[in-house]
């Protein structure tokens, strides 16, 4: 049976939550709001508020330009997982069965991703909106992924045939699973262990090998 792996990014892919790093990186952002951002990702993660309400407050908050996406891309570059780095070829060599699912955003995630030879196509996740000087003024609210169980919609809509592993380390992965869109839910612990997911994870993964190891 062919095997699908959705992977998440924010945390899973990538060390850290692009949307905080994005924070950081605008200057127009205050320190008191970047805690307030940081506040709400988490709270978001553990299933505690709506995800169309943490996005929305998030954006306002940040205060975000073109510039500033590009100075998080740069960023992020150096602050991809461990274990993916070192499993760079096994990406490559299984993209077309591998999507990218994220309620984070596509202009940051495809620079990242498609040096791991995964194709938009591929990619699933939310889009800014910029005004004419160049400054994040939003987000496009008819995507999917800006609304609740977002990515169990994705999944509904992509109909894969086969056996579906998902990799992530928040819940909204795991809702994928739980809604029966996946075979498999993998908590991804190699950069955060989010205590109250682990009981309904059928495995945990301490890096992206543990994975390949299982699959093979
Ligand atoms: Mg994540």
């Amino acid at each position: 049976m062919k095997n699908h792996i959705i992977i998440d990014f924010d945390s899973t892919f990538i060390k850290s939550e692009s949307l905080d790093i994005l924070a950081k990186t605008s200057n127009k952002c205050t320190k008191d709001s970047e805690n307030k951002i940081a506040d709400i990702t988490k709270l978001g993660m553990n299933g505690k508020i709506s995800f169309k309400n943490s996005l929305e407050k998030r954006i306002k908050l940040m205060n975000a330009s073109i510039d500033d996406v590009k100075n998080t891309i740069k960023t992020i570059k150096n602050n991809i997982s461990d274990s993916f780095i070192k499993n760079k070829k096994f990406i490559e060599e299984n993209s077309e069965n591998i999507y990218i699912i994220s309620s984070g955003f596509i202009e940051i995630i495809h620079p990242i991703v498609r040096e791991y030879g995964i194709k938009k196509k591929n990619i699933y996740a939310n889009s800014f909106q910029f005004d004419l000087k160049g400054n994040i003024n939003g987000y496009d609210k008819n995507n999917p992924l800006t609304k609740t169980k977002g990515k169990v919609k994705v999944l509904k809509k992509l109909k894969l045939d086969g056996l579906v592993h998902v990799i992530g380390d928040g819940y909204t992965d795991y809702e994928i699973k739980k809604e029966g869109y996946a075979n498999f839910f993998y908590l991804y612990i190699e950069n955060i262990k989010r205590e109250s997911m682990i009981k309904k994870a059928d495995f945990l993964l301490k890096s992206l090998d543990e994975f390949i190891e299982k699959i093979s």
